[in-house]
Formats: C-alpha cells, sequence, structure tokens
C-alpha cells in the first residue's frame, strides 16, 4: 500500500490499469458441491484468485474443552498454497492466515443459526489455489456458499467484498497492482439482505467520505455476488434433483426385473 511508482492506475478517462471502471468487480464465477468427501464446498474464480472452500460438521467439538454448551463454534482455517503467490510461499500458518482464519470464522458465525447445535463445531478450510488481491473476500464468499452446500442452516449468505482508493479515485474491488501501489484496501463482509456489515477492515487510510463512499459501492457490489452465490446452489440442488431421479428410475427397473 501507497508505495510509490511511476505506474499510473487509472488513466484520464477514469479507466483503471484492468481496464475496469472504478465500480466495476472482476470477473466471478462460483460452483457449488465440487468435494464428495466435504459435508459442502465451493469453488470460486475472482479475477485471477482460485480459492476453494470446504465445510464439514455440525460435528461433535474436539478437544472436549472447546465445546460451548450453548452454541456450534464456527472454525475456519484460510491457508495458502505454497504455489499460489509469485514467490513460493512458506507452506503452514503464518500471522496473516491466523488473522485472516479469525476474522472469516467470525464474519461466518454472525450468519449461522450457531444456537441450534450445542457443544458442534462447524469445520471450514479455504484453500488458495492462485491469489492475486481479495483472497479473504474470495474466501469468504466461497466459504458462505459451501455452508449452503452442506445444509447448515443461516440468517443470509454473507459476502466479502473489498473497496478502496486508488489515485484519489473510490474504486471496487482493487486487483494485486491496485493493493500493491494503492492508497487504501478496505476489506469488507456485508449481509446483503440487511446491508449489515460484519467485517471492516482497513490498509492505508482515506477521509470519512470516501470510506462511507467505499463501503456504499461494496454494498451495491454484494447484491450482484449475492445472485451469483444464489445461482451456483440452485444449479447445484438442480443436479442432485436430477441424480436422485435418475437414482429412483433405476431402481424401479431393478424391482420390474425382479
Ligand atoms: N500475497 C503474497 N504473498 C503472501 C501474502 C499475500 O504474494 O504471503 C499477495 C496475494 O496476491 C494477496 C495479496 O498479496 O492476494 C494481498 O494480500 P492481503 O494480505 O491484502 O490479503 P487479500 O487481499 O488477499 O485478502
Amino acid at each position: 500500500m501507497s508505495m510509490k511508482t511511476d505506474i499510473k492506475l487509472i488513466d484520464d478517462k477514469g479507466v483503471r490499469i484492468d481496464g475496469r471502471k472504478p465500480d466495476q468487480l472482476r470477473p466471478i464465477k462460483i460452483e457449488a458441491g465440487v468435494l464428495k468427501r466435504a459435508d459442502g464446498s465451493a469453488y470460486l474464480e475472482w479475477g485471477k484468485n482460485k480459492v476453494l472452500a470446504a465445510v464439514y460438521g455440525p460435528r461433535e467439538a474436539h478437544p472436549r474443552h472447546l465445546q460451548d454448551s450453548a452454541k456450534a463454534i464456527v472454525q475456519c482455517r484460510y491457508n495458502m498454497a505454497p504455489f499460489s503467490v509469485g514467490d513460493r510461499k512458506r507452506p503452514g500458518p503464518d500471522r496473516r492466515s491466523v488473522e485472516i482464519s479469525k476474522i472469516i470464522s467470525e464474519a461466518l458465525e454472525s450468519v449461522i443459526l450457531t444456537e441450534l447445535f450445542p457443544r458442534s463445531s462447524i469445520d471450514v478450510f479455504i484453500e488458495v489455489l492462485q491469489a492475486n488481491a481479495g483472497t479473504r473476500c474470495a474466501g469468504l464468499t466461497a466459504a458462505s456458499v459451501a455452508l449452503a452446500d452442506a445444509g447448515i442452516p443461516m440468517k443470509d449468505l454473507v459476502v466479502g467484498c473489498a473497496a478502496g482508493k486508488v489515485e484519489g479515485t473510490v474504486v471496487l474491488d482493487l486487483g494485486k497492482e491496485e493493493d500493491n501501489f494503492g492508497q487504501a484496501d478496505v476489506p469488507l463482509a456485508i449481509i446483503p439482505r440487511t446491508g449489515e456489515i460484519v467485517l471492516l477492515q482497513m490498509d492505508g487510510d482515506m477521509t470519512r467520505e470516501e470510506l462511507f463512499n467505499a463501503i456504499d459501492m461494496a454494498k451495491d457490489a454484494s447484491l450482484r455476488i449475492y445472485e451469483l452465490q444464489k445461482e451456483a446452489l440452485r444449479r447445484r440442488y438442480a443436479i442432485v434433483a436430477e441424480e436422485e431421479k435418475e437414482e429412483i428410475a433405476s431402481m424401479e427397473e431393478i424391482k420390474e426385473e425382479e
């Protein structure tokens, strides 16, 4: 953030370095139910970010001292693959991934009906396969779809989306160059239906007014991302319904043969 550079991040016409307008998202693709062994899963591509999310649970929390007799605990592990970034990343947890795991757990916990599952744990694994800025938002957005795919009861889905400031302009969803050389990056998590903010961080600085603009921009975008999440889940349920139909048809065939 705010390193000096000669690169022009926004041209005179307001076009960003990757060709986007200030309030334009990078392209997003979401697929639900991609892993057979997990209770729920999702794969998400967001610009050049590639992220997998897997959910297990609710299941008995271990070790037992972690159990809460009033509600389920939500444990998220965010991990970057060694090959996900330009320079090989040292495998294993570091301060950054511990922080991101914590803030994503808290954002997810705010929508999950944890009180329905006392003494349980809901475990969320986020694997970043390719990173290009905005992976915490991508991971959170994927995890939310994976939770729904696992059938975990939730108030709503939650969406992660960042906004920030680049060369004096408030912009949505910073790319890598903008993240490195821009003035501010503000990752947010939003409950789209209510507009409630369940995560707000800021790297760099901006005025109060710019911050409010950035939040509004991210809120608008969260509604667009929400539609993509729901479409991914609808496609997933359509496939499940189709598979069930085929299974019933083949069982009836067997019965007829008998
Ligand atoms: N990054 C990296 N190596 C690291 C951590 C991050 O190259 O060990 C890159 C990666 O592209 C990441 C970006 O820096 O997406 C921005 O990282 P930040 O900590 O701001 O989190 P993010 O924007 O991914 O949520």
